[in-house]
């Protein structure tokens, strides 16, 4: 950042807050730091050229989203990837609610929530090449609202709320990310919205299986 010229107009803090908190998760994600390593307040802010408070509000979103966790008074420490088990078990975790989930949205269909999973849909029509965090990110993010999107649909906040504090997504892409696995990802998600949005149950909660056990092999196959 040295070197960069100033602004005449310094940017909003939180504009400045959400640079630096997206600049950290891109170095955790993209492993410029490596799982297990000490995230260093003072280092951070002297390589960002900012003060330390915006770094730490953003190790502390990143504590929430499970990338960085608190050392007692000793500062941050970046998450280690996640373990087979792990993935094994949020896997057995989405199984248990996302279909069933699945089958409930077909259920309350709504030509307005057709819409919106269409659109969402579109918001990420192929998949990103390269493996880096910066390229994939924005598959990552619309994964996520996707699936939230459908368990809005069901209708049932608890099962939501269980499923967004995995932040999964994040933690499946930080282990591995190839563009054959980002354009397998986008034609399963076609066949689970193709089947909500005509209002079929059977054929939605069948998709959503499909979905996440090919997308867990996927994953356990890195292991
Ligand atoms: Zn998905």
């Amino acid at each position: 950042m040295t070197g960069t010229p100033r602004i005449v107009v310094p940017p909003s803090r939180q504009v400045l807050a959400d640079g630096v908190y997206e600049q950290i998760r891109a170095v955790i994600m993209n492993h410029g730091l490596e799982p297990g390593a000490r995230a260093n307040i003072e280092e951070l802010a002297r390589e960002l050229d900012v003060s330390g408070t915006p770094v730490r509000e953003a190790l502390a979103r990143l504590e929430s989203e499970g990338l960085v966790s608190r050392l007692p008074l000793r500062g941050y420490r970046v998450t280690e990837l996640l373990t087979r088990k792990e993935v094994e078990d949020i896997y057995g975790l989405r199984l248990l609610l996302e279909p069933p989930s699945a089958e409930a949205a077909a259920r309350a269909m709504t030509p307005t929530f057709a819409t919106a999973l269409e659109e969402e849909l579109a918001t990420c029509p192929a998949a990103p090449a390269g493996s880096t965090y910066e390229g994939y990110k924005a598959l990552t993010a619309h994964d996520a609202r996707l699936h939230e999107l459908i368990l809005r649909i069901a209708d049932n906040h608890a099962i939501e709320q269980a499923f967004t504090r995995t932040h999964c997504h994040l933690h499946f892409f930080r282990l591995s990310y190839n563009q054959p696995f980002g354009e397998q990802t986008i034609t399963e998600h076609r066949a689970i919205v193709s089947a909500l949005a005509a209002g079929k149950p059977t054929a939605a909660r069948a998709a959503m299986t499909h979905h996440l056990e090919t997308a867990r092999d996927r994953l356990l196959s890195r292991f």
